[in-house]
């Protein structure tokens, strides 16, 4: 069972509580002061992205409004040399807070991929844009996976942005509802 990262936000989406999980997950992403750092901050601070944070905040009112039922969703949250396929669980309360717990419910290795490294040079020349939800990279041809945007070989690939692709965006936010409670782009019917 892979471990489990928990933070909690308050009615006016502050954290107001991380876990040593959650703080472990930071340490992992070169982020070791993120956990003490977060307190207290609103939430939105640490979503990148326009797009993912209208996202995030959909989502938010979704899970209040299930609340007590929880809002289960998928997500991919890779690393340059696994897939990570995520799931993520918004538990409202009746107070307005919001509780997340995430864990990854699967990983596969991969060949090194430099788009997904972050401390990886970047093309200064270049951008591509990042589904934030499903990990793939967007183009002129839809969206991939990293190993057919650039080749693994490439030693600088294009600087990353944080974006949505619109299969997401439509799983995400135009089920009917609150139902079903699951949903994200590798979730159950
Ligand atoms: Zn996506």
């Amino acid at each position: 069972m892979e471990r489990k990262a928990c933070y909690e936000i308050d009615a006016a989406d502050r954290v107001v509580r991380v876990d040593d999980g959650f703080a472990e997950l930071a340490a992992g992403y070169g982020h070791p002061t993120l956990a003490d750092d977060a307190l207290g901050r609103p939430l939105l601070e640490f979503v990148a992205g326009d797009r993912p944070r209208e996202l995030q905040c959909a989502l938010m009112t979704r899970a209040r409004a299930a609340a007590p039922e929880p809002l289960e969703l998928r997500y991919r949250c890779d690393a340059p040399e696994m897939r990570r396929y995520g799931v993520l669980q918004l538990h409202g309360r009746a107070d307005g807070s919001l509780v997340f717990t995430t864990w990854f419910e699967a990983t596969e290795d991969r060949p090194y991929q430099a788009l997904l490294d972050p401390e990886a040079p970047r093309d200064a020349d270049s951008t591509v844009e990042l589904c934030a939800w499903c990990n793939r990279f967007g183009g002129d041809e839809g969206w991939h996976e990293a190993e057919a945007v650039i080749a693994a070989s490439d030693a600088r690939p294009p600087a990353v942005e944080h974006g949505l692709c619109e299969i997401c965006e439509l799983l995400l936010t135009t089920r009917p509802g609150a139902e079903p409670k699951w949903s994200g782009p590798f979730g159950r019917p």
